[in-house]
């Protein structure tokens, strides 16, 4: 059995934290394959240390004194080793950043020693090999990963460790053997890419949440965890806004069959989130929907045609003044003698009396309305069973809430509805208490 480990960034942020990693990964012999983040927030109005650094590269590409800033950074460092009593020559490593820094090395470079320098010290506290990214993943110009270079470094690497290795997040390297820096939160690829490389059995991302929340906690209290969710449900609820782990972070471990379980660090005994292609089990889901996401600003324009299906391409004549303007519709529902789109109100905007005008003169009336919310209710278990909208329609008609378009997913994986802005967080409340009661 072999777990690859990842931890994120508030997981690490001091040495308390540390130590509280150490023993998890100490409880499980399977965790044998570890990436962390850079340090992050010890509390609220706390700094990321991947921040500071880009803030420091900023003081050197201006010209700015960046001593004070760099020592703060390196503090923090310091500060872990120390509590801990980690043996690590903190001083010499150092040294060699603040050479190449004098040398001409690049933001990538520097903003990459967050992770680093975080690694080399996870590394000598778990008595655990470092194997630099910088060695192993070879990122390609065009930002996406040589699989075959990287995965037969990566397996190299944990062949020749004795106990485990430990591996920073967040960068490899360029062709030209330049740091890659990857995407924000680009720890959770490398943890997705090591797995695969090493055909874990399981990729576990801890964190500081425990797992996927069914619902946004900024609006509903207290929202449970998700305790399984397939790839495709992650991806529906990520697109409709929910703040969850990108389905296409850990693409490396989807195409590889590996389930990813998202723990939490604060309470290693919960069994968190765990995501993967399919279940077969699925008795074991306490309810019938999976999550709810939603995000406001859309806008819907009703367009009205009189006898709209007997007018051939008429219909593609409207959408071609969308397309012609780079306006990404986001859904179409259609009547008989009226259609609707659904688009976002940002990208609308700029080019709105525009878009009027020349629908004006294609079709017999035109009216816009702002402000819409589109919500979706996500769940593998919608396919073939009846009663869903009428649970949905029920619930929010009782509430005296109006629903302005509603529309189930090709796949019966969602149903979205959208509502008036100000009725959105209601909305979401409402759907949420009314799908987890208990059945
Ligand atoms: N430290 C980096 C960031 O803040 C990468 C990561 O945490 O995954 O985005």
């Amino acid at each position: 059995m072999l777990k690859t480990v990842k931890f994120g960034g508030s997981s690490l942020a001091n040495g308390e934290r540390f130590a509280n990693v150490k023993k998890i990964i100490e409880s499980d012999p399977a965790r044998k394959a570890v990436v962390v983040s850079a340090p992050g927030k010890r509390f609220k109005k706390d700094s990321k240390i991947t921040d500071l650094l880009y803030l420091c590269y900023a003081h050197i590409k201006y010209g700015v004194d960046k001593e004070g800033i760099l020592n703060l950074i390196k503090s923090r460092y310091i500060e872990i080793a120390e509590e801990l009593g980690i043996d690590i020559d903190l001083p010499a490593i150092f040294a060699e950043i603040d050479e190449n820094l004098a040398s001409g090395a690049g933001e990538e470079y520097l903003v990459s020693r967050g992770e680093y320098l975080n690694a080399r010290l996870m590394a000598s506290y778990l008595g655990y090999s470092f194997v630099d990214s910088k060695d192993c993943i070879y990122i390609n110009y065009d930002d996406s990963i040589d699989k075959q270079r990287t995965y037969a470094a990566l397996v190299n690497a944990f062949a020749e460790a004795d106990k485990g290795i430990v591996v920073p997040g967040f960068y490899g390297t360029y062709p030209d053997g330049n740091v890659a820096l990857m995407s924000r939160g680009g720890s959770d690829i490398t943890g997705a890419i090591l797995a695969a490389a090493l055909e874990a059995d399981v990729y576990e991302n801890w964190t500081d949440v425990p797992g996927i929340l069914m619902a946004d906690p900024g609006i509903v209290k207290d929202p449970l965890p998700i305790p399984h969710i397939t790839y495709a449900e992650l991806r529906e609820l990520s697109y409709m806004g929910a703040k969850v782990l990108h389905e296409s972070s850990v693409f490396p471990v989807r195409e590889a069959g590996i389930p990813v379980n998202i723990r939490d660090t604060a309470n290693p005994e919960h069994p968190g989130t765990l995501i993967a292609e399919s279940f077969d089990n699925e008795g074991d889901s306490p309810f019938f929907i999976t999550g709810i996401a939603g995000r406001k600003g859309f806008s819907i324009i009703d367009i009205r045609l009189e006898n709209m299906a007997r007018k051939i391409g008429a219909f593609r004549e409207i959408l071609k003044i969308f397309e012609k303007k780079g306006i990404a519709i986001e859904q179409i529902n259609s009547g008989v003698d009226a259609f609707s789109l659904l688009i976002s109100t940002e990208l609308l905007k700029p080019y709105l009396y525009q878009v009027v005008s020349e629908i004006q003169e294609l079709c017999d009336g035109v009216r816009v309305t702002e402000s819409i919310s589109l919500l979706a209710i996500v769940s593998r278990r919608m396919v073939f069973r009846p009663g869903i909208s009428g649970l949905i329609f029920g619930a929010l008609g009782r509430e005296g809430i109006n629903i302005r378009l509603i529309a189930q997913g090709a796949e019966e994986l969602n149903i979205t509805i959208g509502v008036a802005d100000s009725d959105f967080n209601r909305t979401i409340n409402i759907l949420y208490d009314s799908f987890t009661e208990k059945e």
